[in-house]
């Protein structure tokens, strides 16, 4: 008789993968059970336009994944991973004058805040003291001792406001207050929400560590390496098996799930207590997802060229602007200029498109669900700050709330961030629970982006479910 199997991961986001890595190189044999026909959930690169250009059809730039403690443990290198940087990570255009950009140097960051760029820095340097170890503490579970708690203590104190009232608080310039808007844009709250500016505060002191990258020949590239690695570790990867219940599952001693609350109900809501089962269902996601990829003629002519040197642009003006857009993708409105994030991916990955030519990829927050064509809105908030652009259009994909879900079920609505990180469910996600990614029953784990730290490409979620199945397992 086959032995029984430790442990099986179903899903292969890069949580599933994370949590298979950590049991199997724990020594614990483990399946991972993946409904697609390739591994990578988030990590997905194809020709969605026309042959020869390579498109990230989720996550694009990785300031967490190249500074995710977890990976940063693991030989990805040496399975063919390779973080391509770009000279700065973030651009944020306005009408009048030069963009505001985020570089890793405090000097070059500041040469274009003004009286801010000091204060820039009096924020974000503080934080930078022990940068890996403060990174270790933020990106997991509340730890009642974390590595560093003054620093954590201060993380706190700062944070504990919304992102619109620190950046008012902090900053004189229309420049810096858009430019701290937008990197908290990206935790698809509105921005008068309370710990929003936490968002903020970690993507701006990952940009000062790290250059933020992209993966060469696409975020693919980062799955194709966690599953080498996997495999090396002696661990085995499914591809096509769709798991509809606990008896599609194979026998084995914990079962870990890369899934939102919604699906994992849809498959194991039978092994769970009702009133557990309840909980998950009344979890929030938030905002949905559209999301444009276009094949170019050419760079996107940005008014200010610097904006060209970015892998990430933000694109909506000012800070209320952007305070406006993500108020109305919560209210159930599509505003008619809407906050992009844009990446650049083939200005510094030649490999994504035929010589000359480039790609382009961007996509806005909409209410939950929302079939609205966003297409013209969002071209026209690009040509905004880079007349011309439609012109260098050879062809565009359209991706909808509705077909992110088709896609993968964890993007409940459109929403691809694992579910709202709002005050309630940042660190209680997805319900509050001393471990949270343990349940009540205990041969099954949650570990996608609905537990703590949420979304994004770290595997921090993957990680701390295996390290409770690991306990589960040693006992
Ligand atoms: C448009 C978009 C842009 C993004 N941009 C970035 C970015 O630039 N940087 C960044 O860090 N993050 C980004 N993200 C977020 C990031 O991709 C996610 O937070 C991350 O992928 C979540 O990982 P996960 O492992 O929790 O789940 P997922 O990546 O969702 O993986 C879950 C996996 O489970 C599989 N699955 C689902 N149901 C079943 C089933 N029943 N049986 C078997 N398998 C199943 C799915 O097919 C999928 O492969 C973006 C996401 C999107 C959609």
């Amino acid at each position: 008789m086959a032995e029984r199997t430790d442990a099986v991961v179903v899903g292969s986001g890069p949580n599933g993968l994370a949590a298979a890595i950590e049991l199997a190189r724990s020594g614990y044999t483990v399946a991972l059970l993946e409904a697609g026909d390739r591994i990578g959930g988030g990590m997905h690169t194809r020709e969605l336009t026309l042959p020869g250009f390579l498109h990230d059809e989720c996550s694009a730039v990785h300031p967490m994944g190249v500074l995710s403690p977890f990976f940063r443990q693991l030989p990805l290198a040496d399975h063919g991973l390779r973080w391509l940087p770009f000279p700065a990570s973030v651009a944020h255009p306005l009408d009048e004058g030069p963009a505001a950009m985020l570089y890793r140097s405090f000097d070059t960051t500041a040469e274009r805040l003004g009286v801010d760029g000091p204060r820039w820095r009096a924020l974000v340097e503080p934080f930078l003291a022990h940068p890996h170890d403060l990174l270790e503490d933020l990106l997991g579970p509340l730890r009642p001792l974390p590595k560093r708690p003054f620093l954590m203590a201060r993380f706190g104190w700062t944070a504990l406001r919304s992102s619109a009232a620190l950046a008012r608080a902090k900053f004189q310039t229309r420049e810096a207050r858009a430019l701290f808007a937008g990197l908290s844009g990206h935790s698809v709250l509105p921005l008068d929400t309370l710990l929003t500016s936490a968002l903020g505060l970690i993507f701006a002191l990952t940009a000062h560590i790290e250059d933020w990258p992209c993966a060469q020949g696409g975020s693919r590239a980062i799955a194709d390496a966690l599953g080498a690695t996997l495999q090396s570790f002696g661990g085995t990867v499914e591809t096509g098996r769709r798991v509809r219940s606990l008896a599609d599952v194979p026998d084995a001693r914990v079962m870990l799930f890369d899934l939102a609350p919604r699906p994992f109900v849809g498959i194991a809501g039978d092994a769970l207590p009702a009133g557990y089962r309840r909980r998950l269902l009344r979890y929030r996601y938030g905002p949905g997802t559209f999301k444009l990829d276009w094949a170019l003629d050419g760079p996107i002519p940005w008014s200010d060229p610097a904006v060209g040197d970015a892998s990430t642009v933000h694109v909506g003006g000012t800070l209320e602007e952007i305070a406006a857009s993500e108020r109305d993708a919560w209210e159930g409105r599509s505003g008619d200029r809407p906050y992009l994030i844009l990446c650049q991916q083939s200005h510094v990955d030649a490999s994504r498109a035929p010589d000359g030519k480039h790609t382009g990829y961007a996509y806005c927050h909409v209410p939950s669900g929302s079939d609205e064509d966003m297409t013209d809105r969002i071209e026209r908030q690009i040509e905004r700050f880079a007349p011309g652009f439609r012109d260098l259009i050879l062809a565009r994909h359209v991706t909808k709330p509705s077909d992110f879900e088709a896609l993968n079920p964890n993007y409940v609505g459109g929403a691809i961030t694992g579910g709202a990180a709002d005050a309630t469910q940042l660190f209680t996600r997805p319900v509050a629970r001393l471990n949270p990614y343990t349940t009540p029953n205990p041969a099954l784990f949650l570990c996608s982006a609905s537990t703590p730290p949420g979304g994004g490409v770290h595997g921090m979620c993957g990680y701390y479910a295996a390290r409770a199945a690991i306990r589960r397992l040693s006992r």
